[in-house]
């Protein structure tokens, strides 16, 4: 849930640790050309497959990294390909 109260969806189906495992690995790879759009802070990527305990908030429920120089590779890539995106729901990327 995001400070609002509303839960933020992934495709509960595809929400796995083993999908996690595989953006991990892939995430040395390049980011699709195919995207578009930027990341507008809506947290959804941040509980997959589980809350980050450096996901932080600020007044207005939108979500922080409280590691951003820091994040991992498949943090800073998010979604990387259309395959992996699972939080389209909310998330401000799209793919062609
Ligand atoms: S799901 Fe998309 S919009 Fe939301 S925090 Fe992640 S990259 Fe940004």
């Amino acid at each position: 849930m995001n400070l609002t109260g509303e839960t933020l969806m992934a495709d509960t189906k595809r929400n796995t640790w083993m999908a996690k495992l595989k953006r991990t690995f892939t995430s040395i790879l390049p980011v699709s050309p195919k995207r578009r759009g930027r990341c507008i802070n809506c947290g959804a990527c941040c509980r997959l497959p589980n809350v980050c305990p450096f996901l932080k908030t600020n007044g207005d429920g939108k979500g922080y990294c409280g590691i951003y120089p820091l994040r991992p590779l498949n943090c800073r890539k998010y979604p990387r390909t259309e395959s992996e995106h699972i939080t389209k729901d909310t998330c401000g990327f799209h793919f062609e």
